[in-house]
């Protein structure tokens, strides 16, 4: 089952997705997550993208494309899950190319609704585990022992450069120019379905659940 989480920058994607990898066994795949660690590689690529993510603009399809590209494969366990990508048509047509390719195809499109209002309080309250990658917030999912991952123990807790903000007016331009209308796409298709992203954790997991069951 292949799934797509679709929302702007703070929705909660990344929260549910790992949710889902721990209890069910997929693959997540986010391409920020995949961008970022390009540049922490110090890769041409990394270098090329740094200035444009920090800004909050989208980087080019054709990278974000490719970098899809070379994780689908035909070993998806209990299957993909897309968290910030596809974000926008071309990459949304890309996608269902690659997937056709390797005969699979699309599940579902969780469509994660949150107000601009929430979306300020949740970046600029994000950190997550530089080990592990969990991921918190500052009043909603602080760390039990304050500095030290719940998950694997580890102290190393970062900011993303790009959580203020002023980025996140850049990123939330971007979601609603380019990515808002793969609403319209996958509601079109048949396969959009909108969960409440403004609830607790838990009960966005849980109508997560309930679409997905
Ligand atoms: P995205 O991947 O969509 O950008 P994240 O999963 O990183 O979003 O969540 C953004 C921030 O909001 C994080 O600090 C996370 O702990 C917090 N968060 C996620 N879901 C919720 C929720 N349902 N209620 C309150 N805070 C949340
Ligand atoms: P995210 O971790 O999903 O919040 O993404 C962080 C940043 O990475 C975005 O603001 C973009 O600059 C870049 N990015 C991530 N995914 C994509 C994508 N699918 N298309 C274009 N840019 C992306």
């Amino acid at each position: 089952m292949n799934i797509i989480l679709l929302g702007p920058p703070g929705a909660g994607k990344g929260t549910q997705a790992r949710h889902l990898v721990d209890t069910r066994g997929m693959v997540q795949l986010s391409t920020g997550d995949m961008l970022r660690d390009a540049m922490a590689s110090g890769s041409e690529m990394g270098k090329k993208v740094a200035k444009i993510m920090e800004a909050g603009q989208l980087v080019t399809d054709e990278i974000v494309i490719g970098l899809i590209e070379e994780r689908l494969n035909a070993e998806s366990g209990a299957g993909f899950i897309f968290d910030g990508f596809p974000r926008t048509l071309a990459q949304a047509d890309a996608l269902a190319a690659l997937l056709a390719k390797l005969g699979q195809s699309l599940h579902t499109v969780i469509e994660m609704r949150v107000d601009d209002d929430a979306l300020v309080a949740r970046i600029t309250g994000r950190f997550t585990c530089g080990s592990c990658g969990e991921v918190y917030h500052d009043e909603t999912k602080p760390a039990a022992v304050e500095g030290t991952c719940d998950k694997c123990g580890s102290t190393d807790m970062k900011r993303r450069a790009d959580d203020n903000e002023d980025s996140l007016r850049t990123r939330l331009m971007e979601y609603y120019k380019k990515t808002s209308p793969l609403i319209g796409y996958y509601y079109a298709k048949g396969d959009l379905r909108p969960v409440n992203g403004l609830a607790d954790i838990d009960e966005v997991t849980a109508s997560i659940g309930a679409v997905l069951s």
